[in-house]
């Protein structure tokens, strides 16, 4: 199929390397010149798992390549993913979505044959009867079609969740929007992994509002429970452990820590629980609140953490800070927490210096006051204690790393404010293993 897609950020790139690694012939518009021609070289402007690899394999190949203008959109394909952001407004109070229907106004009237629009952007539920009324009023042509087709993709996983999706599911109505898409995931769905769920769009829209609202609470569950371990001694790992293995609740996305960040979660459930709260649906606006309160405490649960690791106070102390990416896999600083905490411990007097093995130039940009090192190792030199800031799997599960470290730093502490690691080797390399909801290992 030719396809498009608009808006090459973080979720478009991904999905238009992966609809070309599917067979389709895709353009990608991007109206940023300098990512344009990042990715029209074969090379994403960002780090994210396998993703170069299938941007040069395919640029190459030929079937996909990258534009700045819609207009190359409308004349090469019949369906059009809009990847667009919609990040928060600045009062908080819901999505901006001025790039979703700027994309989709200056799209339809370069449309000159019939064609399927399918938005992949998180949109607050009503946004589709606003973008079906756009497209009603502008298109100069019959039989352009309306699709919300939500993206469920982890960040450091987008690749192979767009290839292997669990789920695909589409708010519609008609048959012709219903055939488009089943016909440009024909390839997915000929394997029979992913289920396809066919809705009308309020539903879609909804539906993916409410996914990343559970993941959050999953979480922000995991994390109260950290806190009553906190209190009692318990050990929170071995809590959640006892959870997961219940197929009720499960033990992915459980994870105590230092809360949930990056480009969509808080966002995403910042914009919901506005909406919800617009609604008047006071219930689920009190449980959505609670979620983001635990998750805004988790980081002073950290701070306070470090600090007592440090011996009580940070002024003065330097603090080696492994990871600044919001989680593993990706390079996207985005509301990273472990930036977030760099910036609190900076505050309290603490001189922080930090490695990340794929966000360090975005780390700089965002945080300019902390320093940074191009090796964990030249981050950890001379450091009073260590922090594990992202579970890059080069420091959780890097069995060199506790003896390597412990020949840098002046005390041998770590505080490993994502719960990842096993404390046993570092332990028995001599450190100390502070974690957040754990007995300290020592
Ligand atoms: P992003 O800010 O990284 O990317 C958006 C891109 O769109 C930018 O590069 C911007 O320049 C471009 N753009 C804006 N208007 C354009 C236009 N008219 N023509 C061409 N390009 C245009 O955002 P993102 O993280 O990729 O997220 C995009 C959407 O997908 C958001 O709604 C987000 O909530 C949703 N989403 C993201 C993820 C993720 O993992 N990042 C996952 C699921 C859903």
């Amino acid at each position: 199929m030719r396809v498009s897609v608009i808006g090459c950020g973080h979720l478009g790139t991904s999905h238009a390397a992966a609809m070309a690694e599917l067979g389709h012939d895709v353009i990608g518009v991007e109206q940023d010149p300098e990512k344009c021609r990042a990715l029209a070289a074969g090379r994403a402007p960002f780090f994210e798992t396998g993703l170069d690899e299938l941007l040069a394999k395919h640029t190459a190949g030929g079937r996909l390549r990258f534009s700045t203008e819609l207009a190359a959109a409308a004349d090469h394909a019949e369906l059009h993913f809009v990847a667009v952001g919609t990040p928060l407004r600045p009062d908080g109070q819901g999505y901006d979505v001025d790039q979703v229907v700027g994309a989709v106004r200056s799209l339809v009237p370069l449309l000159h044959r019939p064609c399927t629009i399918v938005g992949k952007s998180t949109v607050t539920v009503g946004t589709v009867t606003r973008l079906q009324a756009i497209v009603d009023q502008l298109a100069n042509v019959p039989g352009v079609e309306l699709v919300w087709n939500p993206e469920f993709l982890r960040e450091g996983h987008a690749v192979i969740d767009t290839l292997k999706p669990d789920r695909i599911l589409a708010g519609l109505s008609s048959t012709a929007a219903r055939k488009a898409l089943e016909e440009v995931y024909a390839p997915i769905l000929a394997r029979g992994e992913a289920q396809l769920i066919i809705t009308d769009p309020a539903t879609a829209e909804v539906a993916k509002s409410a996914a990343n609202a559970c993941l959050a609470a999953k979480i922000s569950f995991a994390n109260a429970m950290a806190e009553v371990c906190e209190l009692t001694g318990a050990d929170v790992a071995e809590v959640t452990r006892v959870l997961g293995i219940d197929p009720r609740i499960g033990p992915l996305g459980m994870r105590p820590g230092i809360g949930y960040g990056g480009g969509c979660l808080p966002k995403d459930l910042a914009a919901f629980t506005h909406r919800v709260k617009e609604l008047g649906a006071v219930r689920a606006a009190g449980l959505l609140d609670a979620v983001e309160a635990v998750n805004q405490g988790r980081l002073e649960a950290a701070v306070e953490l470090v600090e007592r690791a440090a011996g009580g106070t940070l002024d003065g102390v330097r603090v080696g800070l492994l990871g600044a990416a919001f989680k593993a896999g990706t390079s996207d600083v985005r509301d990273s927490p472990a930036l977030r905490l760099a910036d609190r411990l900076h505050l309290r007097g603490a001189t922080v210096v930090i490695h990340d093995p794929q966000a360090l130039p975005y780390a700089q940009r965002a945080l300019p006051l902390a320093q940074y090192r191009e090796t964990a190792l030249e981050a950890a030199a001379d450091a009073d204690l260590l922090v594990i800031g992202t579970e890059w799997p080069e420091y959780v599960a890097n069995p060199q790393l506790p003896s390597a470290a412990a020949i840098m730093v002046r005390r041998l502490v770590l505080v490993d404010v994502r719960t990842a690691v096993d404390p046993a080797p570092w332990s028995a390399a001599g450190w100390s293993v502070w974690q957040l909801g754990r007995p300290v290992s020592r």
